[in-house]
């Protein structure tokens, strides 16, 4: 912008310098200067100057013959004429080199033209200024003056156009001047002393027509310009050349520098990538070791990580027994009922929700981990006694059972848990965590708190695995066995039918109470075959007694179905089966199923007795007292007979203390029209209660014991009176009529 400013201010003042000199050489000009020969030098630098004009190496400024021209002039009709002659051959010579194509920059015609006034000024007055002060007067007729003057003019034109020209240059561009004028102006230097020859030689000629010396000087001089003019070609082409060469170098070496910038990037970019991929594998790598060692839902230690540490924990503790820890075995009890009947969603949720539960009461040092589908392990660190751990189970009970609401259901949930202590015995992670897990099970089994392993347990659980294992097998090797109860018609004696209760002769250990045997079956998925077995077995039974006597055609047979049959789909299409296999009255097979397990999934039940009750078999409710029935639902569930506990019974004292809760659970049988059954009775004073109460039908020890196969159906060939003597007499001859013609439905 500065620069700019002061090449304008430059241009300005040459112009003004150019135009101050060409009216003073126009005011000053005499008329005489006018005659043809002035004209023709006019005309020659115009016409033909110009197309011998040579650009300059490396300079915008042309250089032309005017010097020769102007020369000649200033010898022949002084400076004024000069400047005229310098004004016309550079105008010439601008406008020739623009059609030509040479581009001027703004003012440089002008600006161009002035300053070869300006030099040709200079020359004119130093010219005066050296032959008056230094030579006196010269004869430039005489040759040998003629040259000092041409040499003398040559000179100063050259120094004063090239000065200019360099000064004006590095005024515009900012170059040293002194370079510009060595780099581009010297060799104009030719210009001026082939112009000066020429001079000469036209002075010369025009002077003294001496045409031997002008034809050979113009050889020489002809020569001279040719040679000149080809070097300065030359020149330009080198420079043409070396220019070309260099923008192709700078061209290439820009090339080469986007190509390294290129490379460069593409460099940090890859190297880029490639740590975000290392990252990314790096992170993957993390994510699948988390993973290989953690529960995906719960974010819990797995059982490989559980057995990794519990592994050093070993050692350790074989090492040093003061670094104590307890294993304690978790199991979500009826997880399986969140699952059935509220969803897998739900189930996820509640597994989370138990984790962070746990995890949030246990030390930091300590270790949470899952399992198993609902089965959590915990190792508690430093803890010297198992006192102490069962008192960290308990507040983990106590935090578990704590109820929420998940998606609108109010959930309660319960573990057990089971604890082992740290022992010197145990070699590998799987001991320590199966003592924890028989601890579970005894808990589960008492079901009040948490339980820690001991030796004894270890024997019964063992026992326990033997007997499922026999269990399995004792169906095919015949060693169950029916038992049958007779039930009776408190009212009139009568024997209504029998319970079916199962007895298992074991081969080695004798017979086995179903009290021992049944939970195991229940827990190990025994029970389901074992009932289908019991189901034909006695269905085929009954059909045979009933054919014994008239009196025997309606008699029903109870069988106990187990809680964990009726989440079974199969039960109705097995007891079907059963009916079409013995060909009896679907009304005369009774199912019982007890209080808690009716209750403990409602819904579901109401559902399948419905279908069990389509299909015409009669339904009991069992043990009924001892699991807090809810009533709304007692009245949807389609039973026909309630069974009144014998722990109830059992309570009536000799002189019929204790009979209240009998008299409100028969009276609210009467209410849901069911018939009642009491069970258990043992002395005469229940059987007296019960029957005053109104009690429908009765079974215990007083009446029949259970008794097997062959002694029942002794005893009904007997035909024999099931109540004691006095209370039957009396009752007989009350009911028996009535009961003849409306057969009561048991
Ligand atoms: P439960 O269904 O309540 O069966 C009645 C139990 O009371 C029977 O015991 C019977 O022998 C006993 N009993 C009857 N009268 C008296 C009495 O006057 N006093 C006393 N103290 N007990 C009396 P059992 O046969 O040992 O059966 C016990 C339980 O085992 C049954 O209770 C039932 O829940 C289960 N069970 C028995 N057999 C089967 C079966 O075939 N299938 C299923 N799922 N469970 C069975
Ligand atoms: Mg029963
Ligand atoms: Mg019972």
């Amino acid at each position: 912008m500065f620069r700019d400013k002061v090449s304008s201010y430059t241009k300005a003042a040459v112009i003004f310098l150019g135009a101050v000199c060409l009216l003073a050489a126009l005011a000053t000009l005499s008329l005489d200067v006018f005659k043809w020969k002035f004209f023709l030098i006019l005309a020659f630098a115009v016409t033909i100057a110009p197309r011998m004009s040579l650009t300059l190496p490396r300079s915008k400024f042309a250089i032309s013959f005017s010097d020769a021209l102007v020369f000649l002039t200033l010898l022949l009709y002084g400076g004024q004429a000069a400047v005229i002659v310098s004004l016309f051959e550079t105008t010439a010579n601008c406008i020739f080199l623009r059609s030509r194509g040479f581009r001027f920059g703004r003012l440089m015609i002008p600006t161009n033209i002035s300053l070869n006034i300006v030099a040709t000024t200079i020359t004119y007055f130093l010219w005066t200024l050296i032959q008056n002060s230094l030579l006196g007067p010269t004869d430039i007729t005489r040759t040998q003056h003629l040259i000092t003057a041409l040499g003398i003019l040559a000179l100063i034109q050259f120094l004063g156009s090239s000065l200019l020209a360099a000064a004006f240059q590095s005024l515009k561009d900012g170059s040293n001047p002194w370079e510009t004028w060595k780099r581009d102006c010297f060799t104009s230097s030719m210009t001026q002393i082939v112009g000066a020859g020429i001079a000469g030689l036209v002075y010369k000629l025009i002077n003294f027509g001496d045409i031997v010396t002008a034809a050979i000087a113009s050889i020489a001089l002809a020569i001279a310009f040719v040679n000149y003019r080809q070097s300065i070609a030359e020149i330009n082409r080198a420079i043409e050349n070396v220019e070309e060469a260099e923008r192709q170098k700078a061209e290439a070496e820009r090339g080469r520098r986007r190509e390294a910038e290129k490379y460069a990037q593409e460099l940090a970019s890859s190297l880029e990538k490639e740590a975000r991929a290392n990252d990314a594998l790096r992170r993957s790598e993390k994510d699948l070791q988390f993973a290989a060692l953690h529960d995906s839902l719960t974010g819990l230690a797995n059982r490989k990580k559980l057995n990794e540490i519990l592994h050093g924990l070993i050692q350790n503790y074989k090492d040093d027994p003061s670094t104590n820890f307890q294993v304690l075995f978790l199991d979500i009890r009826s997880f399986k009922n969140i699952n059935d009947t509220l969803g897998h969603t739900i189930g996820d949720k509640v597994l989370s929700i138990a984790a962070k539960r746990f995890t949030r009461i246990v030390n930091p040092e300590d270790t949470v981990a899952r399992i198993g589908g609902d089965e959590f392990a915990i190792i508690l660190r430093n803890l010297a006694t198992a006192g102490k751990a069962q008192k960290v189970a308990r507040k983990i009970h106590r935090s578990i059972t704590q109820p929420f609401s998940l998606s609108g259901n109010k959930i309660s949930i319960d573990v057990n848990i089971g604890i082992a202590p740290c022992d010197a015995e145990y070699e590998t992670p799987e001991e320590i965590l199966r003592d924890a897990d028989i601890a579970m099970h005894y808990a589960k089994e008492r079901n009040d708190g948490p339980a820690v392993f001991t030796k004894e347990l270890r024997h019964r659980f063992l026992e326990r695995v033997r007997f499922e294992m026999d269990l399995r097998h004792a169906i095919e090797r015949n060693e169950f066995a029916m038992s049958y109860q007779p039930i009776v018609s408190l009212s009139d004696g009568r024997l209504v039918g029998f319970e079916a209760l199962l007895r298992w002769n074991h081969s080695e250990l004798g017979l086995i109470p179903p009290s021992k045997f049944i939970p195991i079956a229940e827990s190990s998925d025994l029970i389901q075959p074992i009932t289908v077995w019991i189901l034909q077995e006695t269905t085929r039974q009954i059909a045979e007694w009933q054919q014994i006597s008239p009196d025997y055609r309606n008699l029903v047979v109870s069988v106990n179905i187990s809680g964990k049959h009726l989440s079974n789909d199969n039960l109705v299409d097995e007891v079907e089966a059963a009916l079409d296999a013995s060909g009896i009255d679907p009304a005369t097979l009774k199912l019982e199923i007890t209080e808690s397990s009716a209750m403990e999934n409602a819904e579901r039940t109401i559902n399948l007795l419905k279908r069990l009750k389509a299909i015409g078999v009669r339904l009991s409710i069992d043990d009924f007292g001892t699991g807090y029935s809810s009533l709304s639902y007692l009245h949807r569930l389609p039973f026909d007979t309630l069974k009144i506990d014998r722990s109830f019974v059992k309570n009536v004292g000799e002189h019929g203390e204790n009979s209240g809760i009998l008299q409100t659970i028969i009276s609210l049988a009467k209410n849901l029209k069911m018939r009642v059954v009491a069970e258990g009775i043992e002395t005469e004073a229940q059987l007296a209660v019960l029957q005053n109460l109104g009690c429908d039908y009765g079974q215990g020890y007083l009446l029949a014991k259970p008794k097997g196969r062959d002694e029942t159906e002794r005893r009904l060939y007997q035909h024999p009176i099931w109540l004691p003597s006095d209370r039957v007499t009396e009752i007989r001859s009350i009911g028996r009529e009535h009961v003849v013609e409306d057969l009561p439905v048991f």
